[in-house]
């Protein structure tokens, strides 16, 4: 299992439960930065479903209760997350998230290497199954080659691991990037969600702890620069929205880039590797589907492993059938959320999102 994000957790978690011998590597060495993600109530099936509801509800995350957003129009509209059937939706730490689903892994059997980067794959040349995988672990700058039976990819976006299994065959509809910049020092607490639209993409404000929060802008990255600096096109687009910058004055911490494309892989499902989370697919964060759908994912492409495993390799192959069919689902949802916002029609961001979607490669004549 390449990568202990959600995605590579519920899986190897899963698996480990089913009596199989699973290794999950992982190469982050610190925390990655705050992008300030939350959940909504319908994680709690998959949690439930991986025998994790009453530990989650114990790890004692912060619940959204307010959504404020300016979308389709100025003034500001509240959405109440209070009253939600399934739960409520909360606040996600994510290195807190991550370090229990982690410890529920190891508990479970899970072999887990940290601070560990998967360098290099290579099909070894054999006929039966066992062993079919070399992989090289670095860590610490020492390598070490271990053999595999089944890689399951689980690396996240940017993973160079795609490319060794699929030959990256896959594909991106948008080169959506969030800027983002984090506050520590707020004077009080806003456990309050904002989200505001701007001629140039939009804007979210979000509490990720009690005196801290992160803003993001989410824009195209070829619609970036224009002659100006990252610092100050992050401070013009701030300066664009009308409630956001309110709540937030401090501009001068440094900006983190994140990649938030849309993508998909066109073989989640291939000769001895299977891929989950955004690594099969990822979607634009206005969704905040990404970690739900990594658990929810993780766990049928084990149930599917499993199944290949005693023979049977046709729920395998509705696993790849469900990422595209999925895919197909989530892209005409994004499409519904972007042409709620009409103010800014003709620029390019929001042009490029209201018309059918299709995927960069076949529309080149962007924008
Ligand atoms: C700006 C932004 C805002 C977002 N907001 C939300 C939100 O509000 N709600 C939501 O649900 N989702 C949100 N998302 C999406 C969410 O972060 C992802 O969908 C989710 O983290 C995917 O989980 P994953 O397990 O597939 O991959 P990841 O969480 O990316 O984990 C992949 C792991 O694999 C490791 N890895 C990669 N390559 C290797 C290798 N070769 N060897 C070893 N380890 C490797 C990485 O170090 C990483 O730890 C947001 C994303 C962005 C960019």
């Amino acid at each position: 299992m390449i990568g202990a994000g959600p995605a590579g957790l519920a899986a190897s978690l899963r698996l480990a439960d089913r009596g199989f011998e699973t290794t999950l590597v992982d190469a982050s060495s610190t925390a990655r930065r705050a992008i300030g993600e939350t959940v909504s109530s319908r994680i709690a099936p998959t949690l439930a479903e991986l025998g994790l509801a009453r530990s989650f509800e114990q790890l004692g995350q912060r619940p959204l209760r307010l959504i404020c957003s300016a979308w389709g129009r100025a003034e500001l509209a509240e959405r109440d997350g209070l009253f939600d059937v399934d739960g409520h939706a909360a606040h996600l730490d994510r290195p807190v998230f991550d370090a229990w689903l982690r410890q529920a892994a190891i508990s479970a059997g899970v072999a887990f290497f940290r601070q560990t980067t998967v360098r290099s794959l290579r099909r070894r040349d054999i006929t039966d199954r066992a062993g079919r995988w070399a992989a090289t672990l670095s860590a610490a700058g020492a390598h070490r080659e271990h053999t595999f039976d089944l890689v399951v990819h689980a690396g996240g976006r940017q993973s160079s691991i795609s490319r060794r299994l699929d030959g990256r065959r896959s594909l991106r509809w948008d080169r959506l990037v969030g800027v983002a910049q984090h506050a520590d020092a707020l004077p009080e607490p806003v456990w309050r969600m904002y989200v505001e639209a701007i001629d140039e993409g939009w804007v979210y404000f979000t509490p990720y702890a009690q005196r801290s929060a992160v803003v993001v802008w989410m824009t195209d990255a070829d619609l970036l620069g224009g002659g100006r600096t990252l610092r100050q096109s992050f401070t013009r687009a701030l300066e664009k929205t009308q409630h956001v910058q309110r709540l937030f004055r401090d501009v001068s911490s440094e900006l983190h880039v994140f990649d938030a494309r849309s993508a998909l892989s066109l073989e989640p499902v291939g000769d001895g590797y299977v891929m989950v989370g955004d690594a099969a697919a990822s979607v634009d964060p206005l969704s905040s589907q990404g970690i739900e759908t990594a658990l929810a994912g993780g766990l049928r492409a084990a149930d599917a492993i499993v199944s290949a495993f005693r023979g049977d390799t046709q729920p395998l192959a509705q696993y790849a059938r469900s990422v595209h069919r999925d895919f197909e689902g989530y892209l005409a949802l994004r499409q519904g959320y972007y042409l709620l916002e009409r103010r800014f029609a003709d620029s390019a961001f929001w042009r490029r999102r209201h018309r059918a979607a299709q995927p960069l490669e076949r529309s080149r004549a962007t924008p």
